[in-house]
């Protein structure tokens, strides 16, 4: 179905607002009640035609009193739905979100666009045959979720009470709330904390060899770990490198057997135990390691095309771990899909999936939690549009 087609024609009596401001910035704040400009749509077809049975509702905030929904700046802070991140997961709930006229508000978080903003090629995004740059692939997701009349706050959320509905989030000061909250914040990938690894992110440094490992085709790379994770990764850059070099703190790895027995075994991988990376050598791209060995405190400089940092991530889950399950690892629990314990919070990505960590499948979860938030509000007289079986 055609996007415009499902337009409250309502919604786009008032006065035309630019989709994008000319500096980027969001034209959110000066649209209050949610303004578009249509002018450029040719194909509109009556909506009755367009989605069927469909009520359409207003889209007043839902509670509190109005000098309490507004920010400092003029924004709402109080919507049907909150969505936490700005990532792929983020981004897919609040354009679906959007769409379904829930008006939703994205806390984006310190890390607008999330972890693809921190690396170069994307190539397996699919509608990109040509591949995309991570920035510029999260630059278009926001357009897109703004487009349909997201509001995007470069915020990170501090604090949440789940005890009650609306649920009440804060941010820099500012109380947010909301009858229905997706948590998609995401995971951070741990670094060595080298000034050298920061510099040459994306230009050879990594932490995701499922999506990076392919550009290093008859190279040889360095993976830094000892985990299963890091042992993971080496095997399977195996298919692309021509030697893989496994560099470990300590004197033995810490992954499974099963795990350490295939390392051992693969005359493409070469373990260095007691070895750290002290920097990364290279001005454009990665053209060595310096290592050091933690026994004898000799350096060296090893040759490498690349460097996977596999030393594990962190779920960002500090402000509401206390109120959802989490697992042994940290990362939230879904139930049923994109459910958390608490009805009316749903939770999208990679802060619950440690298993495929791909922007794809983040998108995807972002899509499902918009879904089963909006039919969740549905079932609670929240909202009755129904649109979630006619997307
Ligand atoms: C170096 C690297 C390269 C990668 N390359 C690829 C690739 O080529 N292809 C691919 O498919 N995948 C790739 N990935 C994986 C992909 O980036 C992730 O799977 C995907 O970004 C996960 O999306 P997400 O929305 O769940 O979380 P994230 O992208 O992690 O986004 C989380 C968001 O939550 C926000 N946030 C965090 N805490 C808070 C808070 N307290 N309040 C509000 N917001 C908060 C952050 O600011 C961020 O916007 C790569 C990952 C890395 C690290």
């Amino acid at each position: 179905m055609n996007d415009q087609d499902r337009r409250d024609p309502e919604r786009a009596s008032g006065d035309a607002v630019p989709l994008a401001s000319p500096n980027g910035a969001s034209p959110l704040a000066a649209l209050q009640g949610l303004s578009i400009d249509f002018s450029a749509d040719t194909g509109a077809v009556p909506l009755a035609n367009a989605i069927g049975p469909m009520t359409l509702i207003d889209t007043a905030p839902i509670t509190g009193s109005p000098e309490s929904q507004f920010g400092p700046r003029g924004e709402r802070t109080v919507s049907k739905l909150i969505i936490l991140g700005s990532g792929p997961a983020g981004l897919t709930a609040a354009i679906y979100a959007a769409r379904a006229y829930l008006d939703p508000i994205v806390l984006a978080g310190s890390a607008p666009g999330g972890q693809l903003m921190i690396t170069s090629d994307v190539e397996n995004y699919p509608g990109f045959p040509e591949g995309i740059q991570g920035p510029e692939l999260m630059a278009k997701f926001r357009e897109q979720a703004e487009r349909f009349g997201a509001q995007i706050e470069d915020v990170d959320v501090d604090r949440v009470d789940f005890s009650s509905r609306p649920f009440q989030l804060w941010a820099r000061g500012t109380e947010y709330r909301a009858e229905a909250v997706i948590v998609a914040t995401g995971a951070s990938a741990l670094w060595l904390g080298l000034e050298s690894e920061a510099r040459l992110r994306g230009r050879g440094v990594s932490a995701c060899a499922t999506c990076d490992g392919f550009f290093f085709r008859d190279k040889q790379i360095a993976v830094v770990g000892g985990g299963d994770t890091a042992l993971e990764e080496a095997l399977f850059l195996t298919r692309f490198a021509s030697h893989v070099n496994l560099l470990h703190r300590r004197e033995q790895l810490r992954g499974s057997r099963i795990m350490q027995d295939r390392v051992l075994a693969n005359p493409k991988i070469t373990l260095h135990t007691n070895t750290v990376v002290e920097e990364v050598l290279g001005d454009a791209k990665v053209e060595g390691l310096r290592v050091r060995n933690t026994a004898t405190g000799a350096e060296r400089v090893m040759a490498s095309d690349g460097l996977f940092v596999a030393i594990g991530y962190r779920p960002n889950t500090e402000a509401f771990a206390d109120w959802l399950d989490v697992d042994e690892k940290g990362y939230l629990v879904v139930h049923d899909e994109t459910a958390s314990k608490i009805e009316g919070v749903f939770i999208a990505g990679d802060v619950h999936d440690h298993r495929y960590r791909q922007a794809v499948t983040a998108a995807g979860d972002g899509c499902k939690a918009a879904i089963d938030a909006e039919r969740w509000l549905e079932s609670q007289g929240v909202t009755e549009v129904r649109t979630a079986a006619a997307w």
